[in-house]
């Protein structure tokens, strides 16, 4: 049957382009345009059941990063639906939150997950289907689906609170895919690896619908394994590589373990690709460095969030200033803002605020917090920086990484950077603890390196060289490993909660 070309603009993407391309390669095969523009037609056809039109219905789906991943994604699109993607990595509870909270009322699962999320759709009284039942149909009309409808609702990390559905529109999707299209030249030429989770934006726009909307082919790894991605980078001809910080970490780690030839082809396999980014967490200055060195490259570190997409980015081309995160992205506007929403000279520590198409529509079905998370227009994030002469330094998050302790605020991400060039500690998580008497108190959670020690008094001397006094740590626990989320990131309260107990 003839389509017409779908007002969904990454779907006219690939309809308009030669879809004899690779598109996808996962652990089985690999799959051209065509084929992922059959497939979503086909489980759109059997997602409408006879409907002309989802009509923005969430549909939630727990797909493994393969073809069948992008394959669901489009087909929920190409019926009118809104995709609300679960984390392969939740227990059943987690993912029982996000089919309530969306209200989906069609639920997939490819096979792998079936024993998961058959009885949680069950209990909720949802349609259950397989990913191997969505495909066996035939293509019959598809909707018109318009750019303004949503399409996507994404679970915000919850690192401060109960996470909360962002609903972009097919609008707000393009716009933060063009962004990075530009700023970072994607070409059809490219070729990416995917290994990040697929329930948060860095894996879904930055990485997967990006290279498809350039015509581009992504290889997608079921999860992340550091001695996989190696072979990867060794064995492919990859020419972008996205990241978050602690992956950077391991794969150093990987690679100091490694025997000098080893080393030696490692850091020989990076020379061929043109780009790699790190983002979704502060990069650690230390981390940026040994990359350097092992690979040659220039990390390029970006900040974004699952409401607005990416907003800041250092260059392509041009000077990449560590512990930075560069400049306004294409077709977004930042600005610093004091606490009465007044913009701040260069210098000044304020609020990121974002405007532009890329900016999320709501937040589901929390008309008040939608309300109060804006500002004439401009999107309240949250997060503190500083700019000088248009790039951007991220201090934290307001509620979590800066410290309000004895009259002074503190970033907790300056603090973190100077206690990481410590001898003994490898990684470590900077908060405020409650206390009576300072407000806060600067607290230190830290791993540290194999064979080495160290007690609060030794932290403090050495700190006072290096850091104002009213920002040297006066609390320090040592961990084996500091809480983190799904994506890598350490999640801040529960680091609190440990200095309470
Ligand atoms: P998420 O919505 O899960 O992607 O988390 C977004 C948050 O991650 C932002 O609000 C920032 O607090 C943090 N973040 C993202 N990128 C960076 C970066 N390059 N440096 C520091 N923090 C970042």
């Amino acid at each position: 049957m003839q389509m017409l070309t779908s007002q969904i603009p990454l779907i006219a993407q690939a309809q308009n382009s030669d879809f004899s391309r690779t598109a996808i390669i996962d652990s089985q095969k690999s799959y051209t345009y065509q084929d992922l523009l059959d497939a979503s037609a086909k489980i759109a056809t059997t997602l409408l059941d006879g409907k002309e039109n989802l009509a923005e219905a969430r549909v939630a789906y727990l797909v493994p990063s393969s073809f069948d991943y992008p394959a669901v994604q489009w087909g929920i699109w190409r019926a009118g639906g809104i995709a609300v993607p679960l984390c392969t990595m939740h227990p059943a509870s987690e993912i029982a939150y996000s089919i309530e909270d969306s209200d989906a009322s069609i639920v997939i699962a490819h096979p792998e997950y079936e024993e998961i999320l058959r009885p949680v759709a069950g209990k909720l009284k949802r349609k259950f289907l397989l990913t191997t039942e969505l495909q066996n149909g035939e293509t019959g009309d598809l909707p018109d689906v318009s750019p303004d409808c949503a399409a996507m609702i994404v679970y915000t990390s919850g690192t401060t609170s109960k996470p909360k559905g962002v609903v972009t529109t097919h609008e707000n999707i393009a716009a933060q895919i063009s962004s990075l299209i530009e700023a970072w030249g994607w070409s059809q030429d490219d070729r990416i690896l995917l290994f990040l989770p697929l329930h948060h934006l860095h894996g879904i726009i930055n990485v997967l619908c990006c290279s498809l909307w350039a015509g581009a082919t992504c290889e997608m790894m079921p999860r992340f394994d550091a001695a996989e991605a190696w072979k990867k980078l060794q064995g492919e001809d990859l020419t972008l590589f996205m990241a978050v910080p602690t992956i950077y970490a391991r794969m150093v780690k990987f690679w100091k373990k490694a025997s000098p030839q080893e080393q030696q082809a490692m850091t020989e396999s990076c020379k061929k690709l043109r780009l790699m980014v790190s983002g979704s967490a502060a990069l650690p200055v230390s981390t940026l460095e040994e990359w350097q060195k092992i690979s040659g490259h220039t990390l390029l570190e970006r900040y974004g969030m699952t409401e607005i997409g990416m907003a800041l980015s250092n260059p392509l081309n041009g000077e990449r200033r560590p512990g930075h995160v560069g400049s306004p992205l294409p077709g977004v506007e930042v600005r610093l803002v004091d606490d009465k929403n007044h913009t701040l000279p260069d210098g000044e520590q304020g609020e990121i605020q974002v405007r532009g198409k890329n900016v999320f529509r709501e937040y589901w079905q929390r008309p008040k917090v939608t309300q109060d998370s804006f500002v004439d227009g401009w999107f309240k994030t949250g997060d503190v920086a500083i700019c000088e002469n248009n790039v951007y330094r991220i201090l934290g998050r307001n509620s979590v990484d800066i410290i309000k302790t004895g009259g002074f605020k503190v970033s907790a991400l300056e603090i973190e950077e100077v206690l990481r060039t410590h001898e003994s500690i490898e990684q470590c998580a900077v908060v405020g603890a409650p206390d009576p008497e300072w407000g806060e108190r600067v607290s230190a959670a830290v791993v540290l390196r194999e064979g080495k020690s160290l007690d609060l008094d030794a932290l403090r001397d050495w700190s006072k060289e290096h850091l104002a006094v009213y920002k040297v740590p006066s609390r320090l626990l040592i961990l084996n490993e500091l809480p983190s989320n799904a994506i890598g990131k350490v999640v801040k309260p529960e680091v609190t909660k440990l200095f309470a107990d």
